[in-house]
Formats: structure tokens, sequence, C-alpha cells
């Protein structure tokens, strides 16, 4: 069993820490919100400074909001942590950023690996999220028993930003697909085609995709969907954009054409700025259905 360090303990990190602890490893959890620390107590220990959390440690893991909290923390690590220890970012950032930091952590004589997840809170505490990971195989090789902890596929990517490089390609498919299939529903609902037929035409047609088969975003067909719930997330249309805009940068960056990743941009920039991001990104459809004034 290792010791741990767990650096971020939100909405993703305590679950994932907590199920580290339950397969027995040693973690130290750090959060600058106190109550973060304070409820982690209860499931391994907390450290009152990120020092302090990682002196020991062979494993640091990180789940921070975004590239600028990943710099933040990792100035204080790289020079804190044992140099055995080996660095795992599991926060979604960009791919410049994921980059720049593991460059910066070898300088100083560490390893690092990004290795963003899906599969949102719920699979974050049922253990079973997927592992996008980037970085070198022998290092792929020591995290994985750490990772199969918190997750059930453990995908090696490739090079460091690899990682990144998967989640954010697969989540502009998803921001794509989903306002695709939402706009064939409000389309139906102006040619008066039920919710109901139109999937069980779709969904065993060339149309068919995960956002309409698993998520479907109009009430009706497929039971669990957040749609089925007033779109209560599920997953937050805020996060959907963050995820685009990643995408975005990443485009540029690289010189990719991707003209409906733009569009979906966007759209949920439009959608967020009117208020509902904190609605499931599968809010995509109410918003386009009130758009046309043909809103339920
Ligand atoms: P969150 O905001 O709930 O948690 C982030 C935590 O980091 C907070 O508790 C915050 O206090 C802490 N933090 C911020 N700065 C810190 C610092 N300098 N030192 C220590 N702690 C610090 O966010 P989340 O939903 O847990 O998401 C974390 C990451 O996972 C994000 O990059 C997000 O994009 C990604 N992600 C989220 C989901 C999801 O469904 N929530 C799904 C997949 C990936």
């Amino acid at each position: 069993m290792s010791r741990i360090a767990f650096l971020g303990l939100g909405n993703m990190g305590m679950p994932m820490a907590i199920n580290l602890a339950k397969a027995g490893h040693e973690v130290i959890g750090f959060d600058i919100v106190p109550a973060a620390r304070d409820a982690f107590e209860a499931h391994g220990n907390s450290a009152a400074t990120i020092g302090e959390a990682v002196a020991r440690a062979e494993f640091v893991v990180t789940m921070l909001p975004a590239g600028k909290h990943v710099r933040e923390v990792y100035d204080v690590v790289l020079k804190q942590a044992k140099p055995s220890a080996l660095l795992i970012d599991c926060s979604t950032i960009d791919v410049a950023t994921a980059r720049e930091v593991a460059d910066m952590a070898a300088a100083e004589g560490f390893t690092m690996l990004d290795a963003p997840v899906s599969g949102g809170v719920g699979g974050a505490a049922a253990g079973t999220l997927t592992f996008m990971v980037g970085g070198p195989a022998p290092a792929f090789e020591r995290a994985k028993p750490i990772l199969e902890a918190m997750g059930k596929t453990i995908v090696h990517c490739g090079f460091v930003g690899a990682g990144q490089a998967a989640k954010i390609c697969n989540n502009m498919i998803l921001g794509i697909s989903m306002i695709a299939v939402s706009e064939a529903f409000a389309l139906a609902d102006r040619l008066g085609l039920d919710h109901q037929k139109l999937f069980d035409v779709a969904s065993k047609s060339s149309g068919q995709c995960w956002s309409l088969t698993n998520y479907c975003p109009a009430p009706g067909p497929v039971p669990n969907s957040p749609a089925n719930r007033d779109w209560q997330p599920g997953f937050a249309a805020a996060l959907m954009l963050k995820d685009l805009r990643l995408s975005q940068e990443a485009a540029l960056a690289s010189g990719a054409a991707t003209k409906l990743g733009a569009e979906a941009t966007n759209f949920y920039a439009e959608l967020v700025q009117s208020g509902f991001g904190g609605k499931d990104f599968s809010y995509a459809y109410r918003f386009l259905a009130d758009l046309d004034g043909n809103g339920e």
C-alpha cells in the first residue's frame, strides 16, 4: 500500500481520495477550503499545507479546477515533494499547460503524468471513472494500480499531454453531437413528430449516437437521462463550455480545422450567459425549443 498526497478535495477529488483510502492506501488530503479538509478527516488524514501533505508521499495526485491552479500547486509541490514521488494530475486542463508543468517537473527531477477523467461525480463515487493518461510507459505502469482504485478503464494515450488531448477531443464530439440531437428533437416538435417515434427510428438508424441513446436531451425516451429531472446535472453546461474552450485553444495552437467545435463553443457560451450554466449540458434541447417559441 502506498502513501498518497491528494490535493483538491472538491466534487470529484473528495470521492476519488475516499476510494484510494478504502483501497487501503494511506491518503493525506489537502484543499484550500478548510471544510473540505475537515470532511476528509473521516476517511484519512488531512494536512494544513501542501508541503505537509506531500513531504513523504510516494504519489501526489491533483484534482484542481484549471491550469492556473495546477501551476500554482506545482510551484509548491516541486519544492517540497520527494523527487522519487510520481506526480499524477487528474484535472482537466489545456494541453500546453500540461506539457509545461511536466517540463517544470522534469527539470526538478520528477516524472509527471496527465490523467484526466470522464465519468463525472457518479463515476468518481462508484470508482468507475475512465482515465486517459499521457506520459512515459514505466510511469504509467507504476500509476496503474493507484488509478485502478478510482476507475474502471485506464488507457495509456501516449506522450505527456496525450491524456488531455484525448479528453478534449472526446468532449468536442460529445458537445457537437448533443447539439445535433437537440436540434433534431426541436425540429421534430415543430413538425409534430412524437419524441418516442423519433427515438425509435434514429436509435436504430444512422443518426444513432451516445447523446441520443444514453442521454436523450428530450424528456421521455431514456428514463434516466437528465431531461427527465428538469435537466439537473449530470454534466453541467458550464463544464462542457470549459472543455469546448480547451478544444478551441488547442485547435488554434495546432492549426486544426474544427468549425463545428467552434460553433458548439459559441452555442454553450450563449447558453451559459443566459443563466443555464448550472443545468445539464443536454439543456441544449430545452434552450433550442424555447428559442423557437416552442418550449414545454
Ligand atoms: P471542484 O471545484 O468541485 O473542486 C476543485 C477543488 O480544488 C476545490 O475543492 C477547491 O477548493 C480546490 N482548490 C482550488 N485551488 C486549490 C489550491 N491552490 N490548492 C488546493 N486545492 C485547491 O471541481 P471538480 O468538479 O471536482 O473538478 C475538478 C477537475 O475535474 C476539473 O478540472 C474538472 O474540469 C474535472 N472534471 C470534472 C467533472 C465533473 O463532473 N465535475 C468530470 C470530469 C472532469
